[in-house]
């Protein structure tokens, strides 16, 4: 282990700093206490479209808010940009909080923002957040493993970054006979269940797509994997929307769920 002077680590006269921050899926009773305090003592706060506007409410008044957001597709702000302004903040003598859905390194391109910081000198700590397929499956009591029925859990995105479906192994991924949660598969669900079902998988395990899961209005569609694709293009699920793949996705209990939703 290296050990380095604070002035190399950044830690010099400026004393910024910056905090990668989960914000979990949008209810604001999910983020962790530690989201709390470093949303409590940021200077400027650089956040997502996926932010809930009530967990904006817990920034300080005086603290400064930027919405570097992205929608579907369309960037708000480029990420080169987005790592430049969080280093440009922090040198500048900021404590900056870059506020990310669900937890920052799970598909959350903390890891770009992540490097930047550190080439600048920048010091930088990072806060773990519920990401969406643990408030899916929570939200629907789907235990995502499972000793008898899935020993393995597969975050898989469904959104290459040139818009195209990523060239997953399709056959591991159907051989390992474990539960996927796939990102980002909305509009690509009919190209990802195709080639789950050529790899090999029945096209009659469960799956499940779930949209703005632990928020109000959460909607949820229980199918196939064979049948999910059409149904989900017909219900329309215009907001993030996360898919289970799996035999434990039978184990919902899906009245419970919905009286929930409805008390
Ligand atoms: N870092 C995030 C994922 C960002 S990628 C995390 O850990 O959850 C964006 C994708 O995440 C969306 O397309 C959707 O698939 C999923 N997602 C994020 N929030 C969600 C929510 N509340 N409900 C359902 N899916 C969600």
């Amino acid at each position: 282990m290296s050990v380095c002077p604070l002035a190399e680590r950044g830690e010099g006269p400026h004393h910024g700093r910056a905090t990668l921050v989960g914000a979990g899926p949008g209810d604001p009773d999910l983020l962790t206490l530690r989201a709390v305090k470093a949303l409590g003592s940021a200077d400027v706060v650089l956040y997502d479209a996926l932010i809930d506007p009530a967990i904006l409410d817990l920034v300080p008044a005086r603290a400064r808010r930027i919405d570097v957001g992205k929608r579907c597709g369309r960037h708000a702000m480029q990420q080169s940009a987005i790592n430049r302004l969080i280093v440009k903040e922090a040198l500048a003598g900021a404590h900056v909080v870059r506020l990310k859905g669900g937890d920052p390194f799970v598909f959350g391109r903390g890891g770009e923002e992540l490097d930047s910081l550190r080439a600048a000198g920048v010091p930088v700590a990072v806060v773990p957040g519920v990401t969406a397929a643990c408030a899916a499956a929570a939200s629907l009591q789907i235990p995502l493993t499972h000793r008898d029925m899935s020993r393995s859990l597969h975050f898989v995105t469904g959104h290459g970054s040139d818009g195209t479906v990523p060239g997953h192994d399709w056959t591991a991924l159907a051989r390992a006979g474990g539960t996927i949660a796939a990102y980002m598969a909305g509009r690509t669900l009919p190209v990802v269940a195709e080639r789950l079902i050529a790899a090999g998988m029945a096209g009659a395990t469960p799956a499940v797509a779930v949209e703005h899961a632990s928020r109000t209005g959460e909607r949820r569609l229980f199918a196939t994997l064979g049948t999910l694709p059409a149904l989900l293009a017909e219900a329309g699920f215009t907001g993030p929307t996360l898919v289970l793949i799996g035999a434990v996705v039978g184990l919902a209990d899906e009245a419970a769920a919905l009286q929930r939703l409805a008390a």
